[in-house]
């Protein structure tokens, strides 16, 4: 697909983007080739959201340890290998010395991006048109590819100081977290004026249900997006949060959506798309009740559902 194509059906349809199941499945098929990698060296291109806050040639020697995933965050833990530069003691908070873990990477996809990684690859080897950030290893090049340049790759000593702490402020319970409950969730929602499509959206009671997750749980679920939150019984909710974890889990054993720009690590579309029931299925018969499927745009995001189905 031509550029201006591309650019053009990106912003018609904004949900194209790297959503929880995304990340974690290029968590998933990153950690066992990047953990123990040695960074070589560091090319940054064009500007991303943030700047790394370090400066690249300080992470020359550092070692991958076992990468992690909050929300849409990837956390690549670092160490300092043996020839490896020791950060900075404003960085390194006092710690110096310490060596597990240095500090590490956060990364986060925006809108765009999605990271490779290629065994063995030559370094000087051109960078792809939007490959902004390349990470030169041992085992081979990790690069981040990202047209619109909404992600980032920064550098924290530690998840829980900053800059990661900031960053990760305010993101809701992981989907699979033992503390969110039914009870919990229920009375988060309680809580919350607003649609519950929103709700979901915005991340902040639990993490993960992006546009095209919010709308095929809220499907499963039986509740028409429009309702507010604080409205919903506990039955109700409990089936929910259910389906916003089957929902989840599903994308995740699919390898992601990938509606348009997804492409996982090893270049393989995921399959979420084409078992959507509702999402992207405006006018189409509702798979349940053959009902006509309705788009309303709700915080300008399109909205999918069933208006037989889902009940307010
Ligand atoms: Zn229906």
């Amino acid at each position: 697909m031509g550029l201006p194509q591309r650019r053009l059906l990106l912003g018609l349809n904004n949900a194209a983007m790297p959503e929880l199941p995304e990340v974690e499945v290029t968590r998933q098929t990153l950690a066992p080739v990047l953990q123990g990698a040695r960074i070589l060296s560091v090319e940054m291109g064009k500007p991303l959201r943030w700047p790394l806050g370090i400066e690249a040639a300080m992470l020359q020697g550092c070692v991958f340890g076992p990468l992690a995933r909050r929300g849409k965050y990837l956390w690549m833990p670092l160490s300092q290998g043996a020839t490896g530069r020791v950060a900075p003691a404003s960085l390194a908070d006092g710690r110096s010395g310490c060596s597990w873990p240095a500090g590490g990477l956060l990364v986060h996809l925006g809108m765009s991006g999605s990271l490779a990684f290629k065994p063995g690859a030559q370094s000087d080897e051109q960078p792809g048109l939007h490959e902004h950030v390349r990470l030169h290893t041992d085992r081979g090049v990790l690069g981040l590819t990202d047209p619109r340049r909404f992600g980032a790759v920064v550098w924290s000593p530690a998840l829980d100081q900053l800059p990661a702490s900031r960053l990760l402020a305010g993101l809701g319970l992981e989907p699979d977290d033992t503390a969110l409950s039914e009870a919990w969730f229920h009375e988060q929602l309680r809580r919350r004026r607003a649609p519950i499509k929103q709700v979901l959206l915005a991340g902040n009671v639990v993490v993960g249900a992006g546009n095209i997750y919010a709308c095929e749980a809220l499907f499963d679920a039986g509740i028409d997006p429009r309702t507010r939150a604080q409205r919903l019984s506990r039955p109700r909710t409990a089936r929910l949060l259910k389906a916003v974890r089957q929902t989840l889990q599903q994308a995740m054993a699919l390898g992601g959506s990938t509606l348009r720009d997804f492409r996982d690590v090893h270049g393989v579309s995921g399959g979420f798309q084409d078992q959507a029931r509702v999402y992207g299925r405006e006018g189409q018969p509702c798979t349940c009740c053959a009902a006509s499927i309705r788009r309303v745009v709700m915080g300008q995001r399109s909205t999918f559902f069933c208006p037989h189905c889902q009940k307010r």
